[in-house]
């Protein structure tokens, strides 16, 4: 089995070269052998919920593995046929579940048979895609793929303390390469505040502040207050076009104000409508593996981040096939 060697110190020098590195190995049946893990990071190498990617790896894959301990900064996978099944995976702290999920979903989706996996952790983590993201940004446009996933969210999990649980039932899908340059016109739109346990009126006040600085249209604001673990707040704007449609998300943060919070999702949202692209820079990211697995594709994006090109050196490194970007769009 030929064997793959990446310097963990690369671009980002971050936990997304381990998963998409993880993801590569399994979907080509490659060796991986990684060095310096998260060299980029104050912590350097496998937290929980990077040590829990490689377990769930190895055990849909039936990888032999050494390396796999937390603190850990060198692994080496070598992963056998991937296998359906009915699998969980626990991630014994907060850490962010959903990444755990893009680790082994293209693998699982190559599958003859369907899944379902559970996951318990953290649903809406910073730094990560929250789950309500993946739900509304990042499988809607899988689904283009013809990428076949659906989710069940029995209680969400915010940092510190966790405690969500979701199940995804993943089926056998065949992607196909799709070009997905125009979003066209802004159809309608939704703003979102969930609350889960938080006093002064967090998602009122933050619906109420949008309201009076968006000059964006907004044919509807409404509350939820989710099932959770945890307590938390979170607010998102369901954007919808003639021919895509994305949720952006914000979390709300200890000592942050819910009018900061309005704020910073409504400029990022301002950010995205200023832009004709697609995809914003975290389904940019996002999106590379499957259109490696589709063998081809092209969306229109805002941007690339130092992540999204880190994940392009990664591919290129596997593959020996670069994605490429241009012209603000991202081909393969
Ligand atoms: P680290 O090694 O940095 O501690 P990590 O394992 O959490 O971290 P990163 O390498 O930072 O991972 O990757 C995080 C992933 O989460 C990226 O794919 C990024 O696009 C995605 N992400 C981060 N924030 C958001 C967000 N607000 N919405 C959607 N996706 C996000």
């Amino acid at each position: 089995m030929e064997t793959i060697i990446i310097d963990g110190r690369l671009g980002e020098g971050g936990g997304q070269i381990l998963r998409s590195s993880l993801t590569l190995a399994m979907l080509l049946g490659k060796t991986l052998e990684i060095h310096h893990i998260r060299a980029g990071r104050p912590k350097p190498g496998l937290m929980r919920q990077h040590l829990t990617c490689v377990q769930a790896a190895q055990r849909i894959s039936n990888a032999a593995v050494t390396g796999a301990e937390l603190g850990s900064t060198r692994l080496v996978f070598s992963p056998g046929p991937i296998k359906a099944g009915d699998y969980q995976f626990d991630i014994g702290s907060a850490g962010s579940t959903t990444l755990v999920f893009q680790t082994i979903l293209l693998p699982l989706m190559q599958c003859g048979e369907a899944s379902t996996v559970e996951f318990i952790g953290g649903t809406h983590n910073p730094g990560a895609p929250p789950l309500t993201f993946i739900k509304r940004s990042f499988l809607p446009l899988l689904r283009k793929m013809s990428g076949n996933v659906e989710l069940e969210a029995k209680r969400w999990g915010f940092m510190p303390v966790g405690g969500g649980h979701w199940r995804a039932l993943i089926k056998p899908s065949q992607l196909s390469p799709v070009e997905c340059l125009e979003r066209g016109e802004l159809e309608s739109s939704r703003l979102t505040a969930y609350e889960v346990g938080l006093p002064n009126r967090v998602a009122e006040r933050e619906l109420r502040k949008y309201k009076e600085a968006t000059t964006i249209p907004v044919n509807e604001y409404r509350v939820r207050q989710p099932v959770a673990g945890s307590p938390g707040n979170l607010l998102t704007h369901d954007l919808v076009f003639e021919n895509s449609n994305i949720c952006l998300t914000h979390l709300g943060r200890p000592r942050i104000s819910a009018e900061k919070v309005a704020m910073e999702l409504l400029n990022k949202v301002q950010e995205y409508l200023a832009t004709d692209a697609v995809l914003e820079e975290h389904l940019a990211d996002q999106m590379m593996l499957p259109m490696v697995v589709a063998g081809g594709g092209c969306f229109s994006c805002t941007h690339l981040s130092l992540h999204a090109e880190t994940n392009m050196e990664i591919i290129s490194r596997f593959t020996g096939r670069p994605l490429s970007f241009g012209n603000s769009r991202l081909s393969y």
